[in-house]
């Protein structure tokens, strides 16, 4: 797969751009509904995609190879979907034909998610949420 058949993948939910927490003895992730500053609420994309990590510089590039990080990802996400052998569900832009399903759906971020740039780092473990796996 090339890198741009690669990025194709990506359904554009915008999840991954949530803050969240690894239990460190069972490695469980519970995903809050604070969100990287530079994600575009509206289109669920970051805003400087290209040169993210000059912005964070923790912000990572999915692999193939990432083996068990891929647990850090949605369960919905595609990346993750393809690690785990499971099909892409209906609402993936890939298998819809519309950019839109994967809003119109209910998985994206859209109008759910607080700014991190206006959430006090230490209080981020208040918005832990369900609706993300
Ligand atoms: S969670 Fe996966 S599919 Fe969704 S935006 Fe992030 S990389 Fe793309
Ligand atoms: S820099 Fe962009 S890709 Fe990285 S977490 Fe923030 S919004 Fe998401």
């Amino acid at each position: 797969m090339s890198r741009d058949q690669w990025e194709m993948l990506c359904d554009g939910c915008g999840r991954c751009c949530l803050h969240k927490f690894e239990d460190e003895d069972s490695g469980e992730i519970f995903f809050t509904d604070v969100a990287c500053r530079y994600l575009d609420e509206e289109t669920c994309s970051c805003s400087h995609y290209n040169s993210r990590q000059t912005y964070v510089p923790n912000c990572l590039r999915i692999d193939s190879d990432w083996g068990d990080k891929f647990n850090w990802l949605p369960s919905t996400c595609a990346y993750r979907l393809l690690y785990e052998k499971k099909s892409l569900h209906d609402w993936h832009p890939l298998v819809s034909g519309n950019k839109e399903s994967v809003h119109l759906a209910g998985i994206s971020v859209r109008g759910r998610t607080f700014s991190d740039a206006d959430i006090n780092n230490e209080q981020t473990y208040l918005h832990v949420i369900e609706w993300v796996n």
